[in-house]
């Protein structure tokens, strides 16, 4: 199909890019003798052959004078994903990892908080990925675990006793003692954690960069514990 007119923001190659259509629909309507138009497109990146969405909107009433003294209409130009609004960085589309093990309920938990990053909602992918951290738990059937003080020791009560707690804390360890994630990954979940409830408790809005961390920590908990077995080699095979 045909080129888009001009150059559109490419997310991958961040920067603006020719296109083509991949595919095309056109809108005209007309009102009081005034012409309103609209074109949606699935369009590819001409460099990296990344897709975008495009809408172009316009109209007969809005126009302007080029240098040679033509009249031109002034459309409107608006791409998906969008380019970065001014002095902030971008990070572009975080692909969701396909999984082929996790568990449906937990995949669109995750696929949900990518969603909510990707449209740059970073509170919600905040609340999400640590939504993520409880449905795994869940999922695991962890239904508690102990807790440890500043020093990284268990708690006990008077008597000596471990101290089990029912809380998301207390589930994050009960994934350790259940040997589904060391001890440095629990570590982290617990930031993501504490993440989401500071986005909640006190509207705070985390970092991009820390959000991709996370993100990038509870796929790789999800490899550990759900995709590891799908491998040939592995402990199952070896006598
Ligand atoms: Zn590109």
């Amino acid at each position: 199909m045909e080129e888009v007119k001009r150059k559109v923001y490419c997310s991958y190659c961040k920067g603006e890019r020719y296109h083509r259509y991949i595919e095309r629909y056109d809108v005209s309507e007309s009102e009081d003798s005034v012409n309103y138009w609209s074109t949606y497109g699935i369009i590819r990146c001409l460099g990296c052959k990344t897709f975008a969405f495009l809408r172009i909107t316009g109209d007969s009433e809005t126009w302007d004078f080029d240098d040679d003294g033509e009249i031109y209409l002034i459309e409107n130009y608006a791409v998906y994903p969008e380019p970065p609004q001014d002095g902030k960085k971008y990070y572009g589309i975080r692909i969701p990892r396909d999984f082929t093990s996790v568990p449906k309920p937990l995949l669109e938990v995750y696929q949900q908080v990518l969603g909510a990053f990707n449209s740059q909602f970073h509170f919600l992918c905040a609340i999400g990925l640590r939504s993520v951290v409880e449905a795994l738990c869940v999922n695991t059937e962890i239904t508690d675990g102990y807790i440890f003080d500043e020093n990284g020791n268990v708690v006990v009560d008077n008597d000596g006793k471990i101290i089990r707690t029912k809380n998301l804390k207390g589930k994050i360890n009960g994934l350790i003692e259940r040997e589904l994630i060391t001890k440095r990954q629990a570590i982290i979940l617990h930031d993501i954690r504490n993440m989401g409830n500071k986005a909640v408790h006190e509207i705070q809005v985390p970092k991009i960069r820390v959000l991709l961390e996370a993100i990038e920590i509870i796929e790789h908990v999800f490899h550990t514990i759900y995709e590891l077995g799908n491998y040939e080699i592995s402990p199952k095979s070896v006598d």
